[in-house]
């Protein structure tokens, strides 16, 4: 069984989601997760990414887009 929803995350849009994570907090599937984008041995992390990782439990409920301030978030229904 396939995604009912493509979830889509803009980096450019959204370019310090550690200082926000408000899609994070929201979502009552926990599709998202934050990733640090250049992990190195030996030094804390400073970019990170948000993976819309469990996409497969997006119920399209839209709270991530109603909440993102952005507009970094979106939501398409897969055919
Ligand atoms: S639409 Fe709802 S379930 Fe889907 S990712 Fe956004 S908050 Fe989560
Ligand atoms: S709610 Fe929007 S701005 Fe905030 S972390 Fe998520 S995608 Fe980025």
């Amino acid at each position: 069984m396939k995604n009912q929803f493509k979830v889509t995350w803009n980096a450019e849009k959204c370019p310090r989601p550690q200082d926000c994570g408000r899609c994070l907090e929201v979502c009552p599937e926990a599709v998202f997760a934050l990733y640090a984008s250049n992990r190195q041995e030996g030094v804390v992390p400073d970019e990170y990414v948000i993976a819309p990782a469990l996409q497969y439990f997006c119920t399209g409920c839209r709270a991530c887009i109603d909440v993102c301030p952005k507009g970094a978030i979106t939501l398409t229904p897969n055919a």
